[in-house]
Order: C-alpha cells, then structure tokens, then sequence
C-alpha cells in the first residue's frame, strides 16, 4: 500500500471533529512529501533535531507538532516554528517554553501529557500534579504559552478492556478541567483537545473521547 492510499484510508475512517497528526518519526523527507502531496498538513516528531531538519526542506504550510519528550534546553530550537508541543509534563518546561516563545514573540499552543498507562516508562502528570500545576501563581505568570489540553498514551498492551479504561480515565481528567477551582475562564476558552490514539489503538480512542489522533506505522509503514 502506498502513503498517500494509507492516508486516504484513516482519513475517511475518522469522525470530522478528530484531527490526524501524521508521526514521520525516523522517515525520511520523500516519505513525508507524499503525504504532504496526498495534503497532509500536520506532521508529528519526536526529535527535536531531526523535527528541525525536516522544517528547514519542507514547505512551510506544514503544522509542526512535537509528540515526544522534550529536554528544556532543546526547547529554543523549535521555538520559532513550533505549532504544538504535545507532550508538557512540568511546570518548568513551561517556563522555558513561555521564554522562548516571548523571544520570538509569539505565543506557544502546548497540551499537558497526563501519565495514564500502567507502565513505569511513560512520562506525564497524574491528576493531583496537573491541579497543582494549573492553579500554581507560577503558572499564571506564563502569558506567551497557551494549554489546549491533553495527551497521553495507553499501555501498550492487547487488552482493550485496559486501554479503555485508560482512555476514558483521560477523557474524565480532561471534563474535570472546567471545575478545577481557580483556573481561569479566560484559560479554560482554549482548552479543546485531547490527543489520545495512535496506530493500534485510535478507533477506540475515538470511541472514548479523543479529538486528536497520532498516527505513524499505520500511514508510513513499520519502523
Ligand atoms: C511514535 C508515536 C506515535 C505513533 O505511533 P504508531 O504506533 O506508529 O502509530 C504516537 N504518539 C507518540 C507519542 C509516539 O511517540
């Protein structure tokens, strides 16, 4: 199957409210400028470097999001071209992210990765970190960042009963986030996203909530 048919495919399979990230990790420019040809226009890396590679040899129509783990003294590499920087797991990353955005006057769209798989390895906030977070005077001192909403990624696992109850407990923590107390109206008119499904496991992400999904093998081949 080519890119642009694999794409066609998982693009006619979703709902017109859930937006597709096509993850490019690892491929090479000629695999991304088929799918840029099929009219893809929202790509996901993982690597700040080669993130910034690719942006440097593609058109510039392209929406840049950053899915992987993020090392805050990379962060000013991405910073002027940055679309969404996906996976936000403290309040320091916050900070660089709001300064480097206020160098390149800008404002940086970001959402906040929620640790929601049984596994040790994944990183991200639980619910008592996130409130904290959000309802910090810190936090409220970072005007040239903006929170979307969530991400987070399921356990990678065949058992759907646990992905799903993963996924929903996502979608719960993401409701919550119009009653947390002290977070403001003004803060909470953005918050629009979450980001959960990928090639394995979107269909059932769809089914629990998700509005974005990032999808790599099931477009690009395995890696
Ligand atoms: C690699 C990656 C994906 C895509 O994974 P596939 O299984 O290839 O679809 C999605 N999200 C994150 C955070 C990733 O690192």
């Amino acid at each position: 199957m080519s890119i642009q048919s694999n794409l066609n495919t998982i693009k006619a399979s979703l709902p017109e409210h859930v937006t597709l990230v096509a993850v490019s990790k690892t491929k090479p420019v000629s695999d991304l400028m088929q799918a840029y040809e099929a009219g893809q226009r929202i790509f996901g890396e993982n690597k700040i470097q080669e993130m910034t590679e690719k942006w440097e040899q593609m058109p510039k129509d392209i929406q840049w999001h950053m899915i992987g783990h993020v090392q805050s003294n990379k962060v000013k590499f991405m910073a002027p071209y940055v679309t969404l920087i996906q996976g936000v797991d403290s309040l320091k990353l916050l900070q660089e992210i709001n300064k480097q955005a206020l160098k390149n006057n800008r404002i940086i769209d970001c959402l906040l990765q929620i640790h929601i798989a049984e596994e040790e390895s994944k990183f991200g906030l639980d619910e008592n970190e996130l409130n904290e977070l959000l309802t910090s005077s810190e936090f409220k001192e970072l005007k040239n960042i903006r929170i979307l909403g969530l991400m987070g990624m399921a356990t990678f696992t065949e058992d759907q009963n646990q992905i799903k109850k993963e996924f929903t407990h996502l979608k719960s923590i993401f409701d919550s986030l119009k009653s947390i107390e002290g977070y403001g109206k003004d803060a909470l008119q953005y918050i629009s996203t979450i980001s959960m499904g990928m090639s394995g496991d979107y269909p059932l992400a769809i089914e629990c909530g998700s509005t974005m999904v990032r999808i790599g093998s099931s477009i690009f081949g395995g890696r």
